[in-house]
């Protein structure tokens, strides 16, 4: 095992500003005043904010220390599954940054917003290009929006077919914010298992699809990072019985140019370009979560859109049959600028060999674990795998004592507890942009960590004891959370 990398440096303490501020410091100065004194009147100033009195080097080192208390893709791998926390190239900041694109105003009349709008009208066509589904929307703020707008889109599809249906089918493996989607619009959730296999069985899937159900939402590649090989099958099963398929894309970033999803049966389906197309997420924000659909329903599609006519572009909310507005104005915009600029800096061979390196590094440490940690579907995955605790029960250990115990050899941990098929999971998700070397050093870490296991697992039940915060009382922080700050 090498030296572990990250936590064992330096980490300061660092009080509170308030507890820092000594009075009569200053973090500026000001032109001398060149009028009179003026009094100002109490009765309506008061007495002023509490502010603590701050020098400059007081400022920035509280702020750079607090910084340095987190982990993130700039300071290490950060194997988090479902979530594709992959580096995302600073170039693109700088894109979202150029002053005509972050001056640019909403309520601007479109002859002066025709660079902004030529950018969303040419982001629209690559990702109706990437997926196969031609007709796209920017609006959703998120995946879970997209999911929603997808399943608005459902129902006025089927009203307009002058049927009311009340059912969708949800595999197991599906992420949370799709039953929640579903529900929101009103639709009863019918849950199918994935097979042995880990994918939809058409079989399954047939007997539960009947005329009152609205369509099926597949996760494609699914949560268990398996792609779902009956697809085709299984989308047209529901076809028959004139419902929907709709594919939920968070891990799209495994099949980018190698998989068209409207060829394998699907109708609607959402991106997270805060996941598959490299702007930084988490801290809850902000995202997007384009929503791309067929031809056929496309005037179904949240206006305003963005139209062309020679050379020129609109706005245009002439679509009587449209969902209606799903976002204040057109979304989250800076999000936008950023998928494009990842999607033109790459290009389609970049973006393909993108998801074929995802791919390959997701193999090599399933591959590379498999005889250490329990593997429940040993098949060849996707971008992620997934393990869980299984060999590690003998010795009281857990996947939290596992995942704890990772932050000592300088990593994040993976996630944790989901897929919720797999008891005990720990799910794995390398990402592109790892190199070998850094791969192997995340697997020597989790190897290193299962013989501990074996041979002192008291070492893991008391994990994290080096970094900055310990192990956290979880129990407590469920039962009698803190909410007052
Ligand atoms: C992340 C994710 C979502 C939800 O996307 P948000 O952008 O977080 O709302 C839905 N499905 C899957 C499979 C996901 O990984």
């Amino acid at each position: 095992m090498q030296e572990p990398v990250g936590t064992k440096g330096l980490i300061f303490n660092e009080p509170l500003l308030w507890e820092k501020g000594a009075k009569g410091r200053c973090g500026f100065s000001i032109p001398r005043r060149d009028v009179d004194a003026f009094p100002v009147d109490e009765a309506i100033h008061g007495d002023g904010p509490d502010f603590p009195d701050l020098g400059e080097s007081d400022v920035v080192r509280h702020f750079t220390r607090l910084s340095q208390w987190n982990f993130s893709v700039d300071s290490g791998m950060y194997p988090l599954g479902s979530c594709t926390m992959k580096y995302n190239p600073k170039t693109n900041e700088r894109q979202a940054a150029l002053p005509g694109f972050a001056g640019a105003h909403p309520l601007l009349p479109t002859e002066l917003s025709q660079g902004v709008l030529q950018m969303m009208y040419e982001l629209e066509r690559y990702l109706g290009e990437i997926t196969g589904l031609s007709a796209v929307t920017l609006q959703p703020a998120a995946g879970a929006q997209g999911e929603l707008t997808g399943m608005l889109i459902f129902y006025a599809y089927h009203q307009t077919q002058g049927r009311k249906r009340s059912k969708i089918i949800i595999p197991d493996t599906a992420h949370g914010t799709n039953p929640a989607s579903a529900t929101l619009c009103s639709y009863k959730s019918v849950p199918v298992k994935s097979d042995e296999n880990g994918v939809l069985a058409p079989a399954d899937v047939a007997a539960v699809m009947d005329d009152d159900t609205a369509g099926i939402m597949v996760t494609n590649p699914n949560t268990l990072g398996l792609f779902e090989d009956n697809i085709r099958e299984v989308a047209e099963i529901v076809h028959d019985h004139g419902g929907l398929v709709y594919a939920d894309g968070a891990n799209m970033n495994a099949v980018m140019g190698i998989v068209n999803m409207a060829d394998s049966g699907v109708d609607v389906l959402h991106l997270n370009l805060h996941k598959t197309f490299a702007t930084p997420h988490g801290g809850g924000g902000p995202g997007s979560g384009p929503v791309c659909v067929t031809p056929e329903l496309e005037h179904f599609l949240p206006t305003p859109r963005v139209i062309e006519k020679d050379g020129a572009y609109f706005l245009s909310e002439n679509y009587p049959d449209s969902v209606g507005k799903i976002h204040a104005f057109y979304g989250n915009f800076g999000v936008q600028i950023k998928a494009y600029s990842y999607i033109r800096s790459m290009g389609a061979d970049g973006l393909k060999m993108a998801s074929q390196l995802a791919v390959l590094n997701a193999n090599y440490i399933k591959a590379s674990l498999k005889d250490t940690y329990y593997l429940p579907y040993d098949r060849p995955c996707m971008h992620e795998c997934v393990f869980n605790d299984k060999f590690l029960s003998d010795f009281k250990v857990s996947t939290l004592d596992v995942a704890k115990r990772l932050m000592e050899y300088g990593f994040h941990p993976p996630t944790i507890y989901f897929p919720l098929v797999v008891a005990g999971a720990i799910m794995i998700e390398p990402t592109e942009t790892e190199c070998k070397q850094d791969i192997d050093m995340f697997i020597d870490a989790m190897k290193s960590i299962a013989q501990e296991a074996r041979e002192n697992p008291e070492l893991l039940h008391e994990a994290p004891t080096t970094p900055k915060v310990r192990r956290l009382d979880e129990i407590t922080a469920a039962r009698k959370p803190c909410l007052c700050g």
